[in-house]
């Protein structure tokens, strides 16, 4: 198949899909598995607007433009695996010379120097065709749709329940906003840990998308129709979730002047993006686009007043005795700078329940198959349950996903696993590529939002023990380690999750295509990767963290 005929059968703007089975396209499976994933990115079953080659997060994008992206996929049909392709911003700018284990590609998105590392200069540049926001695993190209964050979103509910509910979310309401690509992860990660949800989004469009994938049961466009079925629903202990159309603000103030004070309250809006991500109070869609474009200043303003306001309400409800966190997407931050001086008398998600986890080498694991077999990812499934007997939580969550979990493109999986664990999966999955049990190459990964690969002191490395929360030495290290150990394309990205200014994260992707090469890249990648994260905590003091430096001997001799 020469280039024209690729890009007619897989990538005419906006119908982008991955090519499946195992016929290869380009000069390696090494060159095939970054093509197909980020193919798979912009698959409009996966990505929220692959119009715009937005695959979630507000605007975070795949490829800059459409005739970046043509060209980046030119470039990985005729890479080889003596070179690697550099990515700046969403935009193939050159290949340099490396070897068989080291990276194929090498991306960097949405960096800039501090000082000018804020929304505006950012806008300025992407204006002018320079830049692109790549969030996290957008621009990484290792999004897998909803399922990537629906794990952490059951852990962290459950967590919550066993924190403050006695381990048991039965007869709870869990109110949140935004159902967008990460936050229409909620609605079955509130039911999968048995709780009744209420999410709310002023798009009916975002909610419709949930329905089908079956990640939510109702949409309703009442507010009084929507409360009386969660509330119902809570009596009777029913773990059933409803997204309700509205603005998150208004329904929140709706639900106070009720009386109505939801056992759990927290949101994921796209709040990091006062221009892009929220939709001030009281505008339509429409009217939201259009001030957007007209007065994209004034946007801004009402769009921070707004999320004060919403902050405001989810203070009075925590007074109240609601448990509210903020979920990742810099809101408080927003809030306080739209005037609610209060906005930080909540925590955020890490601290509250996420730490411990980092503290063993723990995140969002992820393998897809670039086969497109679904029976490709059971079988990967059930070989973790063999290998891993004595893991019931990770048993108990494969089973419910098996069910429940609907695969959006190319089949794939989550599952926390953490130092150890990563590895000895690895190794696992490339022997099942080498033995044949699998029809093709396993890609295995992670969101940037891990125990070692972030520095984002409103979400991540929040309150960290010895104050170290925005040093950002530590992605770098991360981003290194994963080069010299072979992933197979690795990437350093600004602003993910709270947007520019505010983080600064390293991700990484490596192949288990059933050679040699590949089991010598997954031993060092995954062991190397859950190491960092024990070794930020260590240093920065977690007890933890210090324990597992024994347990894995990762001490100086
Ligand atoms: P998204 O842009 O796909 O969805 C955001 C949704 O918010 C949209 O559907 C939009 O219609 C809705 N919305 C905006 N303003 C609203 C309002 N006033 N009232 C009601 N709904 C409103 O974003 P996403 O991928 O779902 O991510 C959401 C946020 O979570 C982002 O800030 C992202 O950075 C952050 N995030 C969190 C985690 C985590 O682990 N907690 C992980 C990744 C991203």
């Amino acid at each position: 198949m020469n280039f024209s005929e690729f890009i007619e059968k897989y990538a005419t703007h906006p119908n982008y899909h991955a090519p499946t089975g195992i016929e290869l396209h380009a000069k390696s499976w090494q060159c095939e598995a970054p093509l197909r994933m980020l193919l798979n990115n912009l698959d409009r079953r996966v990505a929220e607007n692959p119009e715009e080659l937005v695959v979630y997060g507000g605007t975070g994008q795949a490829a800059r433009n459409p005739e970046a992206l043509l060209q980046i996929i030119k470039c990985l049909l005729e890479l080889d695996d003596n070179h690697s392709l550099l990515i700046q911003s969403g935009k193939a700018v050159g290949i340099v010379r490396t070897h068989p284990e080291a990276p194929r590609v090498l991306i960097a998105n949405s960096n800039l120097v501090p000082v000018w590392a804020t929304w505006d200069h950012f806008e300025k540049l992407k204006s002018e065709g320079l830049m692109m926001y790549g969030q996290m695993t957008a621009g990484s190209w290792i999004y897998i749709g909803s399922q990537g964050i629906l794990q952490g979103t059951f852990e962290t509910f459950a967590a919550c329940g066993a924190k403050y509910f006695h381990g048991d979310l039965k007869h709870k309401l869990i109110v949140s906003g935004g159902l967008g690509g990460m936050g229409g992860a909620q609605p079955l990660a509130a039911t999968l840990a048995d709780a009744t949800f209420l999410g709310i989004d002023i798009d009916p469009e975002r909610i419709k998308k949930r329905v089908e994938s079956g990640y939510i049961d109702f949409i309703s466009y009442s507010y009084s129709e929507a409360k009386e079925m969660v509330l119902k629903a809570k009596e009777h202990g029913k773990a059933i979730s409803v997204g309700l159309v509205a603005d998150i603000g208004d329904t929140l103030e709706q639900l106070l002047a009720d009386g109505i004070i939801p056992d759990v309250v927290t949101d994921q809006t796209s709040a990091h993006d006062p221009l892009y991500g929220y939709i001030p109070n009281g505008l339509t869609l429409e009217a939201a686009r259009t001030l957007r474009k007209v007065a994209p200043e004034k946007y801004k303003e009402l769009s921070m007043k707004s999320m004060a306001r919403h902050v405001g309400f989810m203070l009075e409800m925590q007074k109240m005795g609601a448990i509210v966190f903020d979920y990742g997407n810099n809101l408080r931050e927003m809030a306080l700078q739209g005037g609610e001086k209060n906005a930080y008398n909540f925590n955020g998600f890490i601290p509250e329940f996420i730490r411990p986890l980092f503290c063993d080498g723990k995140g969002p694991f992820r393998w897809a198959a670039l086969s497109g077999d679904p029976e490709d990812i059971r079988v990967t499934d059930q070989a973790l349950i063999e290998a891993f007997p004595d893991n019931l939580q990770m048993i108990a969550w494969l089973k419910k996903a098996e069910q429940r979990v609907e695969f959006q493109g190319l089949p794939a999986r989550i599952c926390w696993l953490g130092m150890g664990e990563r590895e000895k999966a690895g190794v696992l999955f490339n022997n099942l590529v080498k033995a044949g049990k699998v029809k093709a190459p396993i890609v295995i990964g992670r969101d940037h939002l891990d125990c070692g690969s972030v520095a984002s002191p409103n979400r991540e490395t929040e309150k960290m023990l010895d104050g170290s929360d925005a040093v950002s030495d530590w992605p770098l290290l991360n981003l290194m380690a994963n080069t010299g150990g072979g992933a197979t394309w690795v990437s350093f990205h600004h602003g993910g999750g709270v947007g520019m200014g505010y983080s600064q994260h390293a991700g990484m992707v490596v192949l288990a295509d059933g050679t040699e090469r590949g089991e010598n890249c997954i031993r060092r990648v995954l062991f190397n990767d859950p190491a960092l994260g024990i070794f930020r905590h260590n240093d920065a003091g977690y007890e933890k963290a210090r324990e597992n430096m024994h347990t894995f001997e990762l001490g100086f001799k």
